[in-house]
Protein backbone atom coordinates (compact mmCIF):
# COMPACT_ATOMS: atom_id res chain seq x y z
CA UNK A 1 0.00 0.00 0.00
CA UNK A 2 1.46 3.29 -1.03
CA UNK A 3 0.18 7.08 0.00
CA UNK A 4 1.07 10.28 -2.15
CA UNK A 5 0.46 13.74 -0.83
CA UNK A 6 -0.45 15.37 -3.94
CA UNK A 7 0.56 19.45 -4.12
CA UNK A 8 0.07 21.73 -7.25
CA UNK A 9 0.91 24.90 -8.11
CA UNK A 10 0.64 27.50 -10.62
CA UNK A 11 4.29 27.77 -12.65
CA UNK A 12 5.85 30.35 -15.62
CA UNK A 13 5.17 34.17 -15.66
CA UNK A 14 1.21 34.31 -16.16
CA UNK A 15 1.07 31.58 -14.14
CA UNK A 16 -1.02 29.83 -16.54
CA UNK A 17 0.59 26.46 -16.45
CA UNK A 18 0.55 23.78 -13.41
CA UNK A 19 2.65 21.67 -11.82
CA UNK A 20 1.68 18.71 -9.88
CA UNK A 21 4.01 17.32 -6.91
CA UNK A 22 3.52 13.72 -5.86
CA UNK A 23 5.08 12.98 -2.59
CA UNK A 24 4.87 9.29 -0.98
CA UNK A 25 3.97 9.53 2.05
CA UNK A 26 4.03 5.56 2.69
CA UNK A 27 7.08 5.46 5.01
CA UNK A 28 5.53 8.21 7.32
CA UNK A 29 2.48 6.29 7.52
CA UNK A 30 3.94 3.11 8.35
CA UNK A 31 6.00 4.46 10.70
CA UNK A 32 3.24 6.96 12.80
CA UNK A 33 1.32 3.30 12.17
CA UNK A 34 3.97 2.00 14.47
CA UNK A 35 3.82 4.50 17.04
CA UNK A 36 -0.06 4.26 17.53
CA UNK A 37 0.48 0.43 18.24
CA UNK A 38 3.60 1.05 20.59
CA UNK A 39 1.47 3.47 22.13
CA UNK A 40 -1.68 1.18 22.49
CA UNK A 41 0.33 -1.70 23.18
CA UNK A 42 2.26 -0.06 26.21
CA UNK A 43 -0.78 1.34 27.53
CA UNK A 44 -2.32 -2.32 27.45
CA UNK A 45 0.37 -3.92 29.19
CA UNK A 46 0.46 -0.75 32.02
CA UNK A 47 -3.21 -1.41 32.24
CA UNK A 48 -3.59 -4.60 33.14
CA UNK A 49 -1.18 -4.69 36.36
CA UNK A 50 -3.29 -1.51 37.11
CA UNK A 51 -6.96 -3.02 37.07
CA UNK A 52 -5.64 -6.15 39.20
CA UNK A 53 -4.12 -3.89 41.65
CA UNK A 54 -7.66 -1.28 41.76
CA UNK A 55 -9.71 -4.88 42.19
CA UNK A 56 -7.66 -5.81 45.37
CA UNK A 57 -8.11 -2.49 46.78
CA UNK A 58 -12.13 -2.65 46.53
CA UNK A 59 -11.49 -6.53 48.28
CA UNK A 60 -9.51 -5.14 51.16
CA UNK A 61 -11.61 -2.21 51.56
CA UNK A 62 -15.31 -4.41 51.26
CA UNK A 63 -14.95 -8.21 51.56
CA UNK A 64 -11.20 -8.69 52.77
CA UNK A 65 -11.52 -5.74 55.56
CA UNK A 66 -11.12 -8.15 58.15
CA UNK A 67 -9.56 -11.36 57.23
CA UNK A 68 -5.96 -10.91 57.64
CA UNK A 69 -4.57 -13.66 55.78
CA UNK A 70 -6.35 -12.04 52.70
CA UNK A 71 -5.19 -9.39 53.47
CA UNK A 72 -1.69 -10.63 53.27
CA UNK A 73 -2.13 -12.20 50.40
CA UNK A 74 -3.82 -9.52 48.41
CA UNK A 75 -0.93 -7.27 48.93
CA UNK A 76 1.69 -9.25 48.22
CA UNK A 77 -0.32 -9.96 44.92
CA UNK A 78 -0.22 -5.76 44.74
CA UNK A 79 3.37 -5.44 45.21
CA UNK A 80 3.87 -7.78 42.72
CA UNK A 81 2.30 -5.84 40.29
CA UNK A 82 3.19 -2.97 40.74
CA UNK A 83 7.17 -3.83 40.46
CA UNK A 84 5.69 -5.31 36.84
CA UNK A 85 4.52 -1.93 35.99
CA UNK A 86 8.08 -0.24 37.62
CA UNK A 87 10.15 -2.86 35.23
CA UNK A 88 7.80 -1.66 32.68
CA UNK A 89 7.82 2.14 33.07
CA UNK A 90 11.92 1.65 33.21
CA UNK A 91 12.30 -0.11 29.53
CA UNK A 92 10.19 2.04 28.56
CA UNK A 93 11.96 4.83 29.58
CA UNK A 94 15.42 2.88 28.42
CA UNK A 95 14.01 2.88 24.86
CA UNK A 96 13.02 6.46 24.66
CA UNK A 97 16.37 7.66 26.06
CA UNK A 98 18.26 5.55 23.58
CA UNK A 99 15.49 7.06 20.77
CA UNK A 100 16.58 10.62 22.16
CA UNK A 101 20.35 10.12 21.51
CA UNK A 102 21.21 8.11 18.01
CA UNK A 103 24.32 8.35 17.83
CA UNK A 104 27.12 6.85 19.68
CA UNK A 105 30.35 9.12 20.14
CA UNK A 106 33.03 7.34 17.79
CA UNK A 107 35.94 7.94 20.24
CA UNK A 108 34.15 5.34 23.41
CA UNK A 109 36.13 1.87 24.19
CA UNK A 110 35.55 -0.40 26.38
CA UNK A 111 36.96 -3.93 27.55
CA UNK A 112 33.94 -6.56 27.45
CA UNK A 113 35.91 -8.98 30.02
CA UNK A 114 35.21 -6.81 32.62
CA UNK A 115 31.95 -5.81 31.47
CA UNK A 116 30.57 -9.10 31.18
CA UNK A 117 32.49 -10.50 34.67
CA UNK A 118 30.54 -7.74 36.47
CA UNK A 119 27.25 -8.16 34.66
CA UNK A 120 27.62 -12.30 35.97
CA UNK A 121 28.58 -11.32 39.74
CA UNK A 122 25.36 -9.12 39.63
CA UNK A 123 23.16 -11.98 38.26
CA UNK A 124 24.35 -15.00 40.37
CA UNK A 125 21.63 -14.65 42.79
CA UNK A 126 19.21 -14.66 40.07
CA UNK A 127 20.91 -17.64 38.24
CA UNK A 128 20.63 -19.33 41.87
CA UNK A 129 17.03 -18.61 42.04
CA UNK A 130 16.55 -19.93 38.77
CA UNK A 131 18.96 -23.46 39.27
CA UNK A 132 21.66 -22.65 36.75
CA UNK A 133 25.20 -22.15 36.96
CA UNK A 134 27.00 -19.07 34.72
CA UNK A 135 30.07 -20.28 33.14
CA UNK A 136 32.10 -17.82 31.00
CA UNK A 137 34.81 -18.59 29.24
CA UNK A 138 36.40 -15.19 28.00
CA UNK A 139 40.05 -16.58 27.73
CA UNK A 140 42.99 -13.65 29.11
CA UNK A 141 42.97 -10.68 26.97
CA UNK A 142 41.37 -8.02 27.17
CA UNK A 143 38.02 -7.60 24.46
CA UNK A 144 38.57 -4.32 23.36
CA UNK A 145 35.34 -3.06 21.44
CA UNK A 146 34.39 0.26 20.35
CA UNK A 147 31.02 1.34 22.34
CA UNK A 148 29.28 2.45 25.57
CA UNK A 149 29.74 1.10 28.90
CA UNK A 150 26.07 1.45 29.92
CA UNK A 151 24.45 0.70 27.12
CA UNK A 152 26.51 -2.73 26.61
CA UNK A 153 25.98 -3.79 30.35
CA UNK A 154 22.03 -3.82 29.40
CA UNK A 155 23.00 -5.76 26.58
CA UNK A 156 24.74 -8.50 28.01
CA UNK A 157 22.35 -8.35 31.91
CA UNK A 158 19.37 -8.62 29.13
CA UNK A 159 20.98 -11.75 27.77
CA UNK A 160 22.14 -13.27 30.61
CA UNK A 161 18.87 -12.74 32.79
CA UNK A 162 16.85 -14.52 29.95
CA UNK A 163 19.37 -17.65 29.71
CA UNK A 164 18.75 -17.60 33.44
CA UNK A 165 14.98 -16.94 33.18
CA UNK A 166 14.36 -19.48 30.69
CA UNK A 167 17.05 -21.80 30.42
CA UNK A 168 16.23 -25.33 32.45
CA UNK A 169 16.52 -25.74 36.09
CA UNK A 170 20.02 -27.47 36.88
CA UNK A 171 21.30 -26.47 33.53
CA UNK A 172 24.54 -24.53 32.54
CA UNK A 173 24.41 -20.77 30.74
CA UNK A 174 28.15 -20.76 28.89
CA UNK A 175 29.29 -17.42 27.81
CA UNK A 176 32.24 -17.57 24.74
CA UNK A 177 34.10 -15.75 22.90
CA UNK A 178 35.33 -15.72 19.35
CA UNK A 179 37.59 -13.58 18.22
CA UNK A 180 38.31 -13.98 14.68
CA UNK A 181 41.37 -11.67 14.38
CA UNK A 182 41.32 -8.29 15.49
CA UNK A 183 40.37 -7.23 11.70
CA UNK A 184 37.24 -9.28 11.76
CA UNK A 185 35.92 -7.96 15.54
CA UNK A 186 34.77 -9.98 18.51
CA UNK A 187 31.80 -12.26 19.17
CA UNK A 188 30.22 -12.84 22.18
CA UNK A 189 27.63 -15.93 22.21
CA UNK A 190 24.88 -16.56 25.27
CA UNK A 191 24.01 -20.26 25.78
CA UNK A 192 21.44 -21.98 27.40
CA UNK A 193 19.74 -25.24 27.93
CA UNK A 194 16.29 -24.28 28.09
CA UNK A 195 13.36 -25.27 25.76
CA UNK A 196 14.48 -23.17 23.19
CA UNK A 197 12.36 -20.97 20.78
CA UNK A 198 10.50 -22.42 17.83
CA UNK A 199 12.15 -21.37 14.40
CA UNK A 200 8.98 -19.14 13.38
CA UNK A 201 9.32 -17.03 16.41
CA UNK A 202 13.08 -16.71 16.10
CA UNK A 203 12.78 -13.37 13.61
CA UNK A 204 10.31 -11.41 15.55
CA UNK A 205 11.98 -11.67 18.96
CA UNK A 206 13.31 -8.13 19.12
CA UNK A 207 10.07 -6.61 18.04
CA UNK A 208 8.45 -4.54 21.04
CA UNK A 209 5.94 -6.83 23.57
CA UNK A 210 7.08 -9.69 21.29
CA UNK A 211 6.64 -12.85 23.73
CA UNK A 212 7.08 -16.71 22.56
CA UNK A 213 4.22 -18.35 25.38
CA UNK A 214 2.32 -15.04 26.60
CA UNK A 215 0.65 -17.58 29.52
CA UNK A 216 4.53 -19.17 30.50
CA UNK A 217 6.51 -16.04 29.55
CA UNK A 218 3.89 -13.86 31.94
CA UNK A 219 4.79 -15.68 34.68
CA UNK A 220 8.52 -14.73 34.31
CA UNK A 221 9.35 -11.47 34.97
CA UNK A 222 9.86 -9.46 31.68
CA UNK A 223 8.19 -6.92 30.05
CA UNK A 224 8.88 -7.93 26.49
CA UNK A 225 11.27 -5.50 25.46
CA UNK A 226 14.29 -6.42 26.14
CA UNK A 227 15.12 -7.84 23.12
CA UNK A 228 14.00 -4.88 21.42
CA UNK A 229 16.34 -2.47 23.61
CA UNK A 230 19.22 -4.96 22.34
CA UNK A 231 18.33 -4.42 19.24
CA UNK A 232 18.30 -0.64 19.31
CA UNK A 233 21.46 -0.68 21.41
CA UNK A 234 23.30 -3.08 18.60
CA UNK A 235 22.08 -1.35 16.16
CA UNK A 236 23.92 1.90 17.51
CA UNK A 237 27.05 0.06 17.87
CA UNK A 238 27.18 -1.10 14.25
CA UNK A 239 26.94 -4.91 16.06
CA UNK A 240 23.92 -7.06 14.99
CA UNK A 241 22.49 -10.44 16.90
CA UNK A 242 22.00 -13.57 15.82
CA UNK A 243 19.62 -15.97 17.07
CA UNK A 244 19.90 -19.92 17.12
CA UNK A 245 18.13 -22.69 18.36
CA UNK A 246 16.87 -26.17 18.39
CA UNK A 247 13.97 -26.58 20.29
CA UNK A 248 14.62 -29.14 23.31
CA UNK A 249 17.83 -28.02 23.17
CA UNK A 250 18.33 -24.52 24.11
CA UNK A 251 19.28 -21.39 22.34
CA UNK A 252 21.98 -18.94 21.36
CA UNK A 253 21.89 -15.70 21.50
CA UNK A 254 24.95 -13.97 19.50
CA UNK A 255 26.96 -10.27 19.22
CA UNK A 256 29.02 -9.60 16.79
CA UNK A 257 31.08 -6.64 17.36
CA UNK A 258 33.08 -4.91 14.26
CA UNK A 259 36.43 -4.28 15.10
CA UNK A 260 37.01 -1.44 17.28
CA UNK A 261 39.34 0.01 14.72
CA UNK A 262 42.06 2.43 16.06
P1 LIG B 1 10.92 -10.71 28.28
O1 LIG B 1 10.82 -9.52 29.12
O2 LIG B 1 9.60 -11.38 28.01
O3 LIG B 1 11.98 -11.67 28.70
P2 LIG B 1 12.51 -10.22 25.90
O4 LIG B 1 12.33 -9.18 24.84
O5 LIG B 1 13.79 -10.23 26.65
O6 LIG B 1 11.27 -10.09 26.84
O7 LIG B 1 12.29 -11.63 25.22
C1 LIG B 1 11.17 -11.83 24.38
C2 LIG B 1 10.72 -13.28 24.40
O8 LIG B 1 11.70 -14.10 23.78
C3 LIG B 1 10.55 -13.84 25.80
O9 LIG B 1 9.28 -13.56 26.33
C4 LIG B 1 10.71 -15.34 25.53
O10 LIG B 1 9.47 -15.86 25.06
C5 LIG B 1 11.71 -15.39 24.38
N1 LIG B 1 13.09 -15.67 24.84
C6 LIG B 1 14.07 -14.77 25.07
N2 LIG B 1 15.21 -15.37 25.45
C7 LIG B 1 14.95 -16.69 25.45
C8 LIG B 1 15.74 -17.87 25.74
N3 LIG B 1 17.02 -17.78 26.13
N4 LIG B 1 15.13 -19.08 25.63
C9 LIG B 1 13.82 -19.18 25.25
N5 LIG B 1 13.05 -18.13 24.95
C10 LIG B 1 13.59 -16.89 25.05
Amino acid sequence: ERFFRVAVSPVGDGGDRLVMIFKDQSEIRRIDRMRADFIANASHELRTPLASIAGFIETLRGPAKDDPAAREQFLQIMQTQTARMARLIDDLLSLSRLEMKPYLSPSDRVDLKPLIEGVIDALNPLAEESGVRIDAALGGDPLIVAGNRDELIQVFENLLENACKYGRSGGLVEVTVNRAGQQNGIDVSVRDHGPGIPEEHIPRLTERFYRVDVETSRGQKGTGLGLAIVKHILTRHRARLTIGSRPGEGATFTVHFPPAGI
